[in-house]
């Protein structure tokens, strides 16, 4: 698999400190996607599933992680890898939140029998107008699990997109729901 960024805490993609994962790879090349360095399927960043979670597994041990996000890139162009990292994660936390190009019904259900809230749709720079957690506002939330439903219907109706810079070895990575030209 591969996966190019891992952050934490990043506290503005879901509720409380959670771990970032972005996968890297997406053919789909949308106009105005804020991560265009994560098209390409880099060998720099080839992993496995079980040493990604044993980076993340050495962090969970002092510091507490609140949930996941996971994102690209296209995190469904490789959904083996996928899968298993997520019955993975479960271990540490079980509020996993999944961004798609892809729409839900185009997807596995048995891929998203590990994913909380999955948001899903194309990136359409000309309806990116500030909707909380998505890049657009055609972008749907999906509340899949029943459990974290109103700890998410609370963060929709008490937050507002923010912005986070981590500051890394390869620079400085600004997180979060960019306007266009950010
Ligand atoms: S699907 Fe996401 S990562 Fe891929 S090109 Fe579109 S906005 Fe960028």
């Amino acid at each position: 698999m591969y996966v190019a960024r891992i952050l934490y805490p990043v506290e503005v993609l879901g509720p409380g400190k959670r771990v970032g994962i972005w996968f890297c790879g997406c053919p789909r090349r949308c106009k105005g996607c804020s991560n265009p360095e994560l098209w390409e399927f880099n060998e720099r960043y080839k992993t496995t599933p079980e040493t990604v979670f044993a980076l993340i597994k050495r962090l969970a041990e002092e510091h507490p992680i609140d949930g996941f996000t996971i994102t690209g890139g296209e995190p469904m162009f490789q959904t083996a890898d996928l899968r298993k990292l997520l019955g993975l994660l479960k271990e540490i936390s079980d509020d996993i939140l999944v961004y798609t190009g892809y729409k839900k019904s185009d997807l596995d259900p048995a891929l998203l029998a590990d994913v909380s809230v999955l948001i899903d749709g194309e990136y359409l720079e000309e309806r990116n107008d500030d909707s909380l957690l998505r890049g657009s506002s055609n972008q749907e939330v999906h509340l899949l699990d029943a459990k974290k439903a109103d700890t998410y219907r609370t963060y929709f109706a008490t937050e507002t997109n923010k912005i986070q810079n981590f500051f890394t070895s390869d620079g400085v990575v600004s997180v979060g729901i960019h306007r266009p030209n950010f």
